[in-house]
């Protein structure tokens, strides 16, 4: 019996899948934040390379991944997919239980596979520097490796807070040759204007994101890179999903049922997409797949469907998705990468129409889960893949009682190496359970652009 199902190199797949081929009818387009027009090419063409935008908008079914990517993605893929028996023995379900593990790639998660793209396609089209932000660092890291492999150079706007809290990450950036900054700054007039008002503020993904944003737009040799929610980052990281699919095929088996978490939506359109696209188009019309989100960030299951913005200062295009209103702050659970009060506009999507379904989950469930399957597994899994490893648990048990042997994938974004603390902090005594209240919910609505 097989633990591991690995591909070789060379079965790596050598295109993206682009589910936008496969919906119904288009997405709706994203709104320029001044004139509240479609936005067009033009309009973000100063802050990212043609070909990301011809990507976020393209209809193609497949796109070819470039052969000098395909070889900086050799460096950990094809990742492996496990078959988690000791989970399945342990927890007496007749399910059986897949994961594909994300947390071997040079950064520990599943980024890489976007910002190694997201550099290639900068420095193709002649920039040499790439401005982000990052929360609790992860997306700052990947892209940070991702620059080094292009003699780019990078500058990261780090939130304060998880600048002084989490130094790690802003170390692992240094090493790759990343400049790593406490955000805000005094670099840019947003920071400045921020500082001027509040000294001591700790910061927030919003204000990061503008700084960026302004970095990239005042520099013409910068550009900016997002490490979610944008079409084309779900698009990249659909390798997972269409080599899970392969892997899985060579052992006969489809899933039953695919469970990933949803921060921004790009780990879980990744390992869904190939599989959406196939009840999409009838292939196999009665798989199960589910996102997961935390009760204190219920983009999907409490938010609206409606056009808002991307971040907090409303400079970034508007976009359809599932929202909680963008000056929505969610609580600090321990899972950063999760606190996004939006969602990409193509998972929204499929859960608008019902192709795919969303669950929540607390988070102290979720540590509880995380060590059950690093007691089994051996895996400490980052807090915000435990989201995924919560919900599959609870859907093998439900597989217990009714006898019914399910075939269970899920997505394992990352190991938890720099997450420890908030293993400390379960440890130490019950983290709060956040059920975010609705009135707050309806008043963060209330604020919505006005669009249409
Ligand atoms: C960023 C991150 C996520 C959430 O981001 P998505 O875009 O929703 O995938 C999940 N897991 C890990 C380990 C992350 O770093």
């Amino acid at each position: 019996m097989q633990t591991k199902i690995l591909l070789d190199e060379d079965e790596m797949p050598r295109r993206w899948y682009n589910i936008q081929a496969d919906l119904s009818a288009p997405l709706d387009p994203p709104l320029n934040p001044k004139t509240g027009a479609p936005a067009t090419p033009g309009d973000l063409a100063s802050i990212f390379p043609m070909e990301l935008i011809r990507q976020e908008m393209a209809r193609e079914r497949f796109i070819d991944i470039p052969e000098e990517v395909i070889e900086i993605l050799r460096l950990w893929r094809p990742s492996p997919l496990y078959r988690a028996r000791r989970l399945e023995q342990f927890l007496g379900t007749p399910a059986r239980i897949y994961y594909k593990y994300e947390g071997g790639s040079p950064a520990g998660s599943h980024k890489p596979n976007t910002a190694v793209p997201q550099a290639y396609y900068n420095r193709d089209e002649g920039i040499e520097r790439i401005a982000t932000e990052t929360g609790a660092g992860q997306w700052g890291s990947a892209i940070a490796f991702a620059t080094s492999h292009f003699d780019m150079d990078c500058t990261v706007y780090m939130v304060r807070a998880s600048y002084d809290q989490k130094p790690y990450r802003k170390m692992m950036m240094q090493v790759w040759g990343a400049e790593c900054h406490s955000s805000p700054t005094t670099l840019t007039a947003c920071g400045r204007s921020v500082l001027e008002k509040d000294p001591q503020t700790s910061g927030s993904l919003g204000i990061a994101i503008s700084e960026a944003v302004e970095d990239a737009a005042t520099h013409s040799n910068t550009n900016y890179a997002l490490g979610s929610v944008l079409n084309h980052v779900c698009l990249h990281q659909t390798i997972i999903g269409l080599e899970a699919r392969e892997q899985l095929a060579s052992v006969d088996e489809y899933p039953d049922v695919v469970v990933a978490c949803v921060g921004g939506g790009s780990n879980f359109g990744g390992i869904a997409f190939p599989f959406a696209g196939d009840k999409l188009t009838g292939k196999v019309p009665d798989v199960d797949i589910v996102g997961v989100e935390p009760a204190a960030c219920p983009t999907l299951t409490k938010g609206l469907y409606a056009y808002d913005y991307g971040d907090e200062a409303g400079l970034t295009p508007i976009l359809k998705m599932f929202t909680l209103g963008h000056d929505f702050v969610p609580p600090a659970i321990h899972a950063g990468g999760l606190r996004y009060h939006g969602d990409s506009p193509l998972v929204s999507r499929l859960v608008r129409d019902g192709t795919a379904r969303a669950v929540s989950v607390y988070q102290n469930d979720v540590f509880e889960a995380a060590q059950t399957f690093a007691r089994t597994e051996g895996i400490i899994p980052a807090p915000e893949a435990a989201h995924a490893i919560r919900t599959t648990i609870d859907i093998a048990l439900e597989c217990r009682k009714t006898g019914e042997a399910k075939t269970i994938l899920f997505n394992n974004t990352g190991h938890g190496h720099f997450d420890l603390a908030a293993y400390d902090a379960y440890y130490a005594g019950r983290l709060p359970d956040y059920d975010y209240p609705d009135a707050l919910i309806r008043d963060a609505l209330s604020r919505l652009p006005k669009v249409g």
